[in-house]
């Protein structure tokens, strides 16, 4: 049980990997607080948790939005009277080309994946300031490293969010708050269905390719970056402080010759 007792807050968890991160926490004795912005989403996976003995709460709450992210947090402190554990999930696709982006589009996914990092961290780390303790993970991407077709704003957010880890791990070292980034390939989640689906003619092809530039040949799945996140949550990786995990099957290091 490596997170007995502790209190995880995870938003995005009604599907994909916060979703299975969540279930894992749980396993591995958290408490865990299923954001997320669906409702319908997030109570199933607090059903999902409930159902095998854990323990999990849903609230609703859009990450992007500065007064609902203030009372999750308000909420969950309430409720526990601590936040062990931030994962800062979240995230949303927005396939083009600089050209091909409408503006809304590079707004919205520069909030969801950018703003929605900082709104719930802004929140949370006065609480974990306060008992000098806590372990914020930043969901980044492999992208953040490497450029590939049509991911430019998503792209952007990503290398963002790699770059905001490092800081705020400078700011909350003294106060014992480690801050990670994890760093997926393609993991097969309903995220990467609609990105096949919506930006290539033929999906399956796409799918091929993109296999082809992971060694492992394969796509990643829930389990390997829930897997990453429990890592970097429990104090196993209590040395581990502003560092990238990746978690791509080597997509990043790695090249056929
Ligand atoms: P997913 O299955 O789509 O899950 C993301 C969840 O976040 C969805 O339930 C989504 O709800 C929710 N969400 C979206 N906007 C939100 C908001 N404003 N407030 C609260 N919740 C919101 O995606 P995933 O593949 O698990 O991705 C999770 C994270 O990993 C994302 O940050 C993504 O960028 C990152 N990532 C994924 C991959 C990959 O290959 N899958 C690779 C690298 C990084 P709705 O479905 O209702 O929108």
């Amino acid at each position: 049980m490596r997170l007995d007792g502790k209190v995880a807050l995870i938003t995005g968890a009604g599907s994909g990997i916060g979703r299975r991160t969540a279930i894992l926490f749980a396993n591995e004795g958290a408490t865990v607080v299923v954001n997320d912005i669906s409702q319908e989403n997030g109570v199933q996976t607090v059903d999902e948790i409930r159902a095998s003995g854990g323990q999990a709460y849903y609230i609703k709450a859009d990450v992007t939005q500065q007064a609902e992210v203030k009372t999750m947090v308000q909420q969950t402190i309430n409720l526990f009277n601590k936040i062990d554990v931030l994962f800062n999930n979240a995230g949303i696709a927005g396939v083009g080309a600089v050209h091909e982006i409408e503006e809304d589009t590079w707004d919205k996914v520069v909030n969801v994946n950018l703003k929605g990092v900082y709104l719930p961290s802004k929140y949370v780390i006065p609480h974990m300031m306060e008992r000098r303790q806590g372990s914020i993970i930043n969901m980044s991407s492999c992208v953040a490293e490497i450029g590939l077709q049509r991911r430019s704003v998503y792209a952007a957010t990503k290398g963002a969010v790699l770059a905001l880890t490092k800081s705020m791990q400078v700011d909350y070292a003294p106060y014992q708050i480690r801050v990670n980034a994890l760093l997926p390939g393609t993991i097969l989640t309903p995220f990467v269905e609609g990105y096949l689906r919506s930006a290539y003619d033929n999906p399956d092809e796409a799918l091929n390719t993109i296999k082809s530039r992971q060694l492992s040949e394969q796509l990643g799945t829930p389990e390997d970056v829930a897997n990453a996140a429990l890592f970097l949550a429990s104090d196993d990786s209590k040395f581990i402080l502003g560092s990238p995990l990746y978690v791509d099957g080597g997509a990043v290091f790695g090249k056929m010759a």
